[in-house]
């Protein structure tokens, strides 16, 4: 499984939207479901949530099952009922891995779309520990590979990045 984690800090989010946006959150239903729970249904609910309390629009959440399958993020952009969402959308926050956040800048050029992912390798579903840990580290993390994984959260704090939700 792809293992994600996330560039910015909540506070960082706040900083780079602004109150007029119309914002979509965005959420595979897959991989980023078990980085620590850092997107899915739940994920995106309570996002939604907090940027509500704190002032912000938001206009929609799009759970996709895989962002990263091009013609599906196309679907939701020429296609009732989601087309027009995304008409109105100033801006995009993905809770999905890279590969869907190039997609959705692929697809939705005219849109904002935060740089939220950091992909650093991927992972399995530990039975023992209860959680997704980084199995096989990209060589650009620098991370060395440990046959029982690392956990997440000791991969973002090496990285300097958040593991999680918002
Ligand atoms: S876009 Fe990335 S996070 Fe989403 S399903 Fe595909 S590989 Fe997993």
């Amino acid at each position: 499984m792809i293992v994600t984690l996330r560039k910015l800090s909540y506070e960082d989010l706040k900083k780079k939207l602004k109150k007029e946006d119309k914002i979509v959150i965005w959420s595979c239903n897959n991989c980023v479901k078990f980085c620590n729970g850092l997107g899915g249904r739940e994920a995106m609910a309570r996002l939604k949530e907090k940027l509500e309390k704190d002032g912000f629009n938001v206009i929609h959440t799009e759970l996709i099952g895989l962002s990263c399958v091009l013609d599906l993020v196309h679907l939701r952009a020429l296609e009732e009922p989601t087309k027009t969402i995304f008409e109105e959308a100033t801006v995009i926050i993905p809770l999905a891995c890279e590969d869907g956040y190039e997609n959705l800048k692929h697809v939705f050029k005219d849109k904002r779309i935060i740089d939220v992912p950091l992909t650093v390798g991927l992972g399995v579903f530990s039975t023992e520990f209860g959680a997704l840990r980084l199995t096989v580290p990209f060589e650009d993390t620098g991370i060395e590979a440990k046959v029982e994984g690392i956990p997440l959260e000791e991969v973002a704090k090496k990285l300097g990045v958040y593991a999680g939700p918002f």
